[in-house]
């Protein structure tokens, strides 16, 4: 169902013949809407931090004779230099995933290789909050695809399950095998997400409370990236939640078949 956008195109051929080409414009009127969506988006969100910045400095400049309050408004200075930075890190991700061919040359990636680096690089943040990372679960499995946007997205739902978390709280990753699915699981104690909530959080900006969100560096486009990922990997990814229970975000991707080592008609690795 739903209305299709055909774009015609109509020549004589001759006496007696016309040729008549319609084309499908559904897809591309709706990529060209998200396309411009992302851009207003983006340059609202870019403004935030700018803005911020540019009011600091001249703060800092009208305080210039007390070190203590320059020292601060430096210091939230810095902050904000830092989200900028992770947001135009995070835009530039998100675009480069947008593109046909995201993946590169994928190849075989090793499920356990990819949990065990994220959890190495979301523990200085776990750490700082006293929140312990546990590994479970892992069986050797292998998927097909690209080893850094899977520690990417791994990353991104550990970071999350910390920065939602109270201090000295418990965040776990396992990883099993499933219907030939591989799952991996990020399991936190955290804050949760209303229903109403889970539906939107993978949209690109989305945040359940921005001013929290701010707060604890996010830039909204963490799930989205994941989303992203996992659907350029042939799986996908869900989210079950209870508000002040705590969340479990999902990554479920195809487990890799021994042929996939060399793509596709390929050379069988040992
Ligand atoms: P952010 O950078 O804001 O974390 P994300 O796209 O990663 O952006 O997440 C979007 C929103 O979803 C977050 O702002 C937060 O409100 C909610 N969220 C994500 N992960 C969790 C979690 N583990 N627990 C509670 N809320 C979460």
């Amino acid at each position: 169902a739903g209305v299709l956008l055909v774009q015609v195109r109509v020549a004589q051929v001759s006496e007696k013949h016309l040729l008549v080409l319609a084309e499908d414009q559904t897809q591309a009127r709706r990529l060209e809407a998200i396309r411009r969506d992302f851009v207003v988006n983006v340059s609202h969100e870019l403004k935030t931090p700018v803005g911020a910045i540019s009011l600091l400095a001249e703060t800092i400049e009208d305080a210039a004779d007390d070190p203590t309050a320059v020292r601060r408004f430096a210091g939230r200075m810095q902050s904000e230099a830092t989200r900028l930075s992770a947001l135009v890190h995070e835009i530039i991700e998100l675009s480069r995933l947008q593109v046909a061919g995201a993946l590169g040359q994928p190849a075989i990636v090793h499920v356990d290789d990819v949990v065990a680096e994220a959890v190495d690089r979301a523990r200085t943040t776990a750490d700082a909050k006293k929140v312990r990372l546990d590994i479970g679960g892992q069986q050797g499995t292998q998927v097909f695809g690209n080893r850094d946007l899977l520690v990417t997205a791994v990353r991104n739902l550990l970071d999350n399950a910390v920065a939602y978390s109270g201090e000295a709280s418990h965040v776990g990753v396992g990883v099993r095998e499933h219907e030939g699915l591989v799952e991996i699981a990020v399991v936190d104690n955290g804050i949760g997400i209303s229903s109403a909530e889970q539906e939107r959080v993978f949209e690109r900006f989305y945040r359940v409370d921005p001013a929290r969100a701010r707060a604890t560096g996010g830039t909204g486009l963490g799930l989205s990236i994941v989303k992203h990922v996992a659907a350029d990997h042939g799986g996908d990814v869900t989210v079950w939640s209870q508000p002040g229970r705590g969340s479990t975000f999902t990554l479920r991707l195809p487990r890799a078949e021994v042929g996939d080592a060399g793509g596709p008609a390929a050379s069988v690795e040992p």
